[in-house]
């Protein structure tokens, strides 16, 4: 995919070659830029983790790579990871299964599984039968937001997998480390949040497609790295001087976990609708705000997993009202309608999917919903879906 059109087939412009980079990552599914830090790092250990959240300092403190793992993204095709799930789930476990049985996995040394769902738990007791040789682990995520009891049981666990990350890598614990890990990733999330800020006021300078790019980067790219990718990418995109188009404006909202293809993130512009917020690659955001710098670093990262974690179906709600958080970032982003994505058989994503239809009702928001898969090859339908609801929203809404 490329920006021939914008540019008019001139030499690719600093937008462009940002752009490129990122959509390289995306499609590495070799992971062969992970081979490469490990051997420009002395053989350095990586460790995988699933989305949604997992707390990434601490693989970074133990003198690790952190890596996301986000399924196949439609590179792969599935033939022995469909022999481990039934027909009626979704795509993610598949193809994450399929990536490590042909070897693509093989460079990583420990797999990370967050509390995400059922799927997500039994595909970590499936590592562990596989892969007997590497570490794996089942992080447990708090479901009491008491600090006194949800927050010091998730300070507890931290403190056993940074024990565990430690002992993986060869690493001595240090407080300090972690800190400096801490500092580094609360300077990503600046920098995502400014990305974040640029696409609510202005969403036509950073298409969503390109914004989704940049953060998937993150998923590989060491942190610093990363951090300067996408400030490359918010400099250049502004830089780029793009047209306005009347487009409606849209928050994309269920696509925590398998991701949409990205052509389909594509068509949805190509459709007349900017995103002007989502919850794709969610992990990339969380918490929200900086994690404290000073004093104990394990319990400021579970303070802020308590307090500062985003509204998501696969995080317990301790308020209830598990409608609120996207009526208030419709609000917040200045969005005229919701576009509800969910992978086909999420429970997480499709349960909760009539309550967040009933909320949007109460505030006469629009909504249109449809289910995907990271595999999804056809597009059109979906582009004439969102086409008419970006019509409909210019025409008659009142949002
Ligand atoms: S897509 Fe949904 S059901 Fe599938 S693993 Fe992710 S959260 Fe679970």
């Amino acid at each position: 995919m490329t920006n021939e059109a914008e540019s008019g087939g001139a030499a690719p412009s600093a937008v462009d070659e940002v752009v490129a980079r990122a959509e390289a990552l995306y499609h590495d599914v070799e992971l062969s830029s992970v081979q490469r830090w490990r051997d420009a790092h002395g053989g350095a250990k990586a460790v995988g983790y699933m989305p949604i959240y997992v707390p990434r300092e601490l693989i970074h403190a133990a003198g690790m790579l952190p890596v996301g793992l986000m399924g196949g993204r439609g590179q792969v095709e599935i033939i022995r990871g469909d022999a481990w799930f039934q027909s009626y789930i979704c795509q993610i476990p598949r193809s994450t299964i399929e990536l490590a049985l042909t070897g693509r996995y093989a460079l990583l040394d420990g797999f990370l599984f967050p509390s995400i769902c059922d799927v997500i738990r039994n595909l970590s007791g499936m590592w562990k039968v596989l892969f007997p040789e590497k570490y794996v682990r089942y992080l447990d995520v708090p479901q009491n937001y008491d600090p006194d009891v949800g927050g010091r049981f998730f300070g507890s666990e931290l403190r056993s997998l940074y024990a565990d990350l430690c002992a993986l890598s060869g690493e001595a614990p240090s407080d300090e480390r972690l800190r400096a890990s801490i500092a580094l990733y609360n300077d990503n999330r600046r920098s995502i949040g400014r990305l974040m800020e640029l696409r609510a006021t202005e969403p036509w300078s950073v298409p969503a497609w390109e914004v989704y790019l940049a953060l998937y980067a993150g998923n590989l790219l060491p942190v610093e790295e990363h951090t300067a990718l996408v400030d490359a990418y918010i400099a250049a995109a502004r830089a780029a001087s793009r047209p306005r188009r009347d487009n409606a404006r849209v928050v994309l909202s269920g696509a925590f976990c398998e991701q949409p293809p990205l052509e389909l993130i594509r068509t949805l512009e190509l459709a007349g609708c900017y995103v002007v917020a989502d919850d794709m690659a969610l992990g990339r955001r969380w918490p929200e705000g900086d994690i404290e710098v000073t004093g104990d670093p394990i319990a400021a990262i579970a303070e802020a997993f308590i307090t500062r974690s985003p509204a998501t179906a696969a995080r317990y709600e301790p308020h209830g009202d598990r409608g609120a958080p996207l009526v208030q970032l419709v609000r917040k982003s200045h969005a005229e309608g919701v576009v509800l994505a969910a992978p086909s058989f999420c429970d997480p994503a499709l349960l909760e999917q009539p309550i967040l239809q009933d909320s949007l009702d109460k505030e006469r928001l629009p909504w249109t919903a449809f289910k995907y898969s990271e595999n999804l090859g056809q597009f059109q339908v979906i582009r004439e879906q969102a086409g008419t609801f970006a019509d409909s929203i210019k025409l008659w809404s009142e949002a």
